[in-house]
């Protein structure tokens, strides 16, 4: 079943007027201007039509309805962070969770496109961090899934917190533990019912990040997705990325651009939509279209300038204590 379900939507809407506050989520977006009523009463707009543009600068928590990307794969995350379903007769396979307090949309946004969160069956996701894996432990203690990642990333949930393996260890929040994580390697296929999603080891931004990729039918029209984990180059105040301790992290960073580079990418997905312009290829403000040629290359080759960026930045600086 894939049709809106009124009863879900409308729980969507609740949850995001209680999430958000009513002034965001109840105010639709007048895009009439003076239609002869009188200054200052705005014609009503219809009940049934609230925006769902998701703005580009979207707060992680802001509410997004689910959204059908392609064949049997929905957006199911907020505005401002990735959530991904992955559906199928057998099951469905949920990339990455939001934050603690995002879990609740993704789990309302499953319903709402018209599928049981009692049947995902595995979570797996971009990388450890509270912005994508916060909600994991609440989404799966709603749904029964197992939990999949690589090291080091499967033991950074299960304990909920880094270590100073991390870039940004000084920066990141706790998550709620996540029970039971199972180990998958580089280049391991996570196989469903008739899903195939194959793990790409693409450590940079966080030492566990991990890549997607698997082929999606809608119709005859066959397309490969790639669900690119963050590649931004970034650290709290203590760590480097051109300290010589670091050299062999670095190393795998840069093969990491290699790896996204050379992806099958139809469409191009990232865990921060904002990294890959999503809202303007997907949803009621897209101008262009999902798919496209060399989207990863495209991805990699920014990421590359910017890691670049920052080593000569931090090569100008002075060393931190
Ligand atoms: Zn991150």
């Amino acid at each position: 079943m894939r049709l809106h379900d009124a009863a879900a939507l409308a729980t969507v809407l609740a949850m995001a007027t209680a999430i958000a506050g009513p002034a965001s989520a109840s105010t639709p977006a007048h895009t009439h201007t003076h239609t002869g009523t009188p200054e200052g009463v705005a014609a009503p707009a219809p009940a049934s039509a609230p925006s769902t543009a998701c703005p580009a600068n979207a707060g992680w928590d802001t509410p997004s309805p689910p959204r059908h990307v392609h064949g049997d794969i929905w957006y199911v995350g907020t505005c401002g962070i990735t959530a991904l379903l992955v559906t199928s007769p057998q099951g469905h396979v949920l990339l990455d969770g939001g934050t603690a307090r995002g879990a609740a949309l993704v789990e309302a946004n499953i319903r709402a496109a018209g599928f049981r969160v009692e049947d995902v069956k595995y979570i797996a996701g971009s990388h450890e961090h509270f912005d994508h894996a916060g909600g994991i432990a609440a989404l799966q203690a709603a749904s029964g899934a197992t939990v999949v990642a690589r090291e080091p990333a499967a033991v950074v949930l299960e304990r909920g917190h880094a270590d100073r393996g991390d870039p940004q260890l000084q920066e990141l929040e706790a998550m709620a533990p996540v029970a039971a994580v199972r180990r998958i390697t580089d280049g391991e296929v996570l196989a469903l019912g008739p899903l195939r999603l194959t793990a790409h080891a693409t450590p940079g931004h966080s030492p566990g990040g991990s890549s997607w990729t698997w082929r999606s039918c809608d119709g005859v029209a066959c397309l490969d997705i790639a669900y690119v984990d963050s590649l931004s180059a970034i650290s709290d105040d203590h760590w480097r990325f051109s300290d010589p301790a670091n050299a062999a992290y670095l190393a795998a960073f840069r093969r990491t651009l290699d790896t996204v580079a050379a992806l099958p990418c139809d469409i191009l997905i990232t865990p921060h939509p904002g990294a890959s312009e999503l809202w303007s290829r997907l949803g009621p403000a897209a101008t262009r279209p999902l798919s496209g040629d060399g989207a990863c290359r495209a991805n990699a080759d920014g990421a590359r300038a910017r890691l670049d960026k920052r080593l000569a930045d931090e090569a100008a600086a002075p060393r931190p204590d």
